[in-house]
């Protein structure tokens, strides 16, 4: 088999090192990937962009699986593109993809089919949104409705700050065409949960849960990142939270999937708020998280290509999907200075010192040499028996990694709450 993985991260690299281990894959491409994924010895970073030069490429290379990383192709209907053209892409189409495109579309997607969600209202109009302000309590959540790379939700702390926010998103357009239409929300209080799932529009089966750390300071403060360690499974994610999960979340999304004729094989990611009135659902991804899938896939004991393909056939319900009972956390290696400005193209040394698995995310190789390309260079993943062995393993060789700049978080796997 011929793979395409489509995207750059850490992620990615996972998704590729996972692939790599079916003895039918005999060839990875990784669109445009990384330096992690060209030391595979079954990958190849190809350097395209954009749906029309990726079919292309499928195409002249007889690929016959593609898998998509990232949100942005999946919205603007890649997986469309792929199947008209009679290709095997894993992922949603086009109108199901706009459940993470649209955050409007999703929230009232949850109303309709009773999925457990703050209350919301949305505006195309600056000026309705700002006198919706005048009977809110607060702190309150404005979002930015459509795609923002993670940055687009605002929480606003008083009526000043929402003005504040509606008029950056709405505008001053910060997020560009993403803000044409907001959405205010209720403020959660809680501890955040990400369950992974996979579904072929009949059942969906979840995967093992997972915490992410957001912040990029240590217990939990200053700013948002795009993850800056995981750990899996998530502590919080006790036997009724699971089952709240289920019964109010997971089954009316299948529910509303069905009766929405939404038809695809594709992964869909619950981000969660655990508070102390029960589970809620903050949003759906349409893809694979990023860190979580750096310490999902490692507990996976199942083939990957096995399970996408009974995704694919429509037989999900026939799949067994096994985990390990170990625990894994991850620590993102960042340049220092992310998530604001950085410096890039420092020589990257010392992976070869380190036991457990390293995930690439923003390096590129060059003559066998890593060097940094982005802000999250890298991920170090360990198992345990314990979250406390795996947290002690990978802080154990954490430090044997060197370059200029280096930022991690001390604190990954510790639970404040
Ligand atoms: P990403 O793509 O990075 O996961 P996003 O831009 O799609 O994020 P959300 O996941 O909806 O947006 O929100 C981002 C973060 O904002 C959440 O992980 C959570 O920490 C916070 N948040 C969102 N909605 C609420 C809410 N109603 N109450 C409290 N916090 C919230």
């Amino acid at each position: 088999m011929r793979i395409l993985v489509v995207g750059s991260g850490g992620r990615e690299h996972a998704i590729c090192w996972k692939i790599s281990q079916n003895r039918n894959v005999e060839k990875i491409f990784c669109a445009p990937g990384n330096g992690g994924v060209s030391l595979l010895e079954k990958g190849e970073n190809v350097d395209i962009k954009g749906v029309d030069s990726l079919l292309q490429f499928a195409l002249e290379n007889k690929i016959d699986l593609t898998i998509v990383g990232s949100e942005e192709l999946l919205v603007d209907g890649i997986v469309d593109r792929f199947k008209e053209a009679g290709l095997k892409i894993f992922g949603p189409d086009k109108k199901s993809a706009l459940l993470e495109g649209s955050k409007s579309f999703a929230k009232d997607f949850m109303k309709k089919y009773g999925i457990k969600t703050a209350e919301y209202a949305t505006f195309t109009k600056a000026d309705k949104a700002k006198e919706y302000l005048n009977n809110c309590k607060y702190p309150i959540v404005v979002k930015a409705s459509g795609l923002a790379a993670g940055k687009g939700v605002i929480i606003c702390q008083d009526k000043l700050e929402a003005n504040k926010a509606i008029d950056d998103i709405m505008v001053d357009k910060i997020f560009k065409d993403a803000g044409n239409e907001v959405v205010i929300e209720e403020f959660l209080e809680g501890v955040e949960a990400s369950i992974l799932s996979i579904t072929d529009s009949n059942i969906i089966v979840p995967f093992i849960s997972a915490k992410d750390h957001k912040k990029i300071g240590e217990k939990e403060t200053g700013l948002n990142t795009g993850g800056m360690g995981t750990i899996a499974p998530n502590p919080y994610v006790t036997k009724s939270v699971y089952e709240n999960f289920i019964t109010d979340i997971m089954n009316p999304t299948l529910e509303g999937i069905k009766k929405e004729k939404m038809d695809f094989a594709g992964f869909i990611f619950f981000g969660l708020m655990i508070t102390e009135k029960g589970v809620y659902l903050l949003e759906y991804n349409m893809r694979l998280g990023d860190p979580e899938t750096q310490v999902v896939l490692p507990l996976l004991e199942s083939d990957f290509i096995d399970i996408l393909n009974s995704a694919m056939d429509k037989k999900l319900n026939e799949c067994h999907i096994k985990w390990s009972n170990k625990n894994a956390c991850c620590v993102v290696v960042a340049s220092g200075g992310y998530p604001k400005e950085y410096k890039k193209g420092y020589e990257i040394n010392g992976i070869d010192k380190i036991n457990d698995l390293v995930f690439i995310a923003g390096a590129n190789e060059k003559d066998g040499k890593l060097y940094t390309n982005g802000g999250r260079v890298l991920n170090i993943v360990a198992l345990g028996n314990t979250l406390d062995e795996a947290r002690k393993k990978v802080y154990s060789e954490i430090e044997n990694i060197d370059f200029e700049d280096k930022y991690y978080r001390k604190d990954i796997g510790i639970l404040y709450k």
